[in-house]
């Protein structure tokens, strides 16, 4: 079931040297506490899993943790990708950076499609957490792989008649483990998964 590490999209990507390093720091802050809690890590296969992505400079492009990098604990500018545009309809990715986006960009792409105001997507991996959000009636992708051209368009049709800032989080039933979260900001996005783990503590 687990099907992380497995790139889906066509990647048309351009090695540079490292960039947006204010965003990378910023999102570094968040992805170190997630790290300590195991909610971005690695398979016992050594496969990574969870990723962190902060709007650049109010475009449509991001900065993301590049691929294969969830066993790593901290992680400097050049394990970040800068994803200048994903291209829905050719299915395309389109990346700048030091190191190649993690292969879930695509839905972080879908979900900054949603409203310009979105400025953060946080994604971890938690069988608890996944379990409890199926269960207790969160928002649910359909059964649907990540990073295919069913998931984006499930995520639309769950936010077409719903304020993503009012439901900002949503559990990916056919990614196992795999839960969203995003936001106005990163602090936003942090603070929705942190309540949603107290609830499920509780
Ligand atoms: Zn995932």
């Amino acid at each position: 079931m687990i099907d992380e590490g497995v790139v889906k999209y066509e990647l048309k990507y351009t090695r540079t040297k490292e960039l947006a390093v204010k965003e990378c720091n910023k999102i570094e802050k968040v992805r170190s506490r997630l790290y300590s809690l195991g909610l971005i890590g690695a398979y016992c296969d050594g496969i990574g899993f969870g990723n962190i992505s902060l709007r650049y400079k109010k475009k449509n492009s991001f900065v993301i943790t590049s691929t294969q990098t969830g066993e790593i604990p901290k992680l400097n500018p050049n394990y970040y990708s800068l994803v200048k545009k994903v291209d829905f309809k050719k299915f395309t990715t389109y990346a700048i950076g030091p190191a190649k986006p993690s292969s879930e960009a695509i839905t972080h792409a879908c979900i900054y499609s949603l409203d310009s105001q979105i400025n953060a997507v946080i994604h971890v991996h938690n069988e608890k957490l996944w379990d409890y959000m199926l269960k207790n009636g969160y928002l649910s992708t359909n059964d649907t792989p990540y990073g295919t051209l069913e998931m984006v368009e499930d995520v639309k049709k769950i936010y077409k008649d719903i304020d993503p800032f009012l439901n900002n989080a949503f559990v990916m039933k056919g990614h196992f483990e795999g839960v969203i979260t995003f936001g106005k900001t990163l602090k936003d996005a942090e603070k929705t998964l942190f309540e949603i783990i107290k609830k499920l503590l509780k």
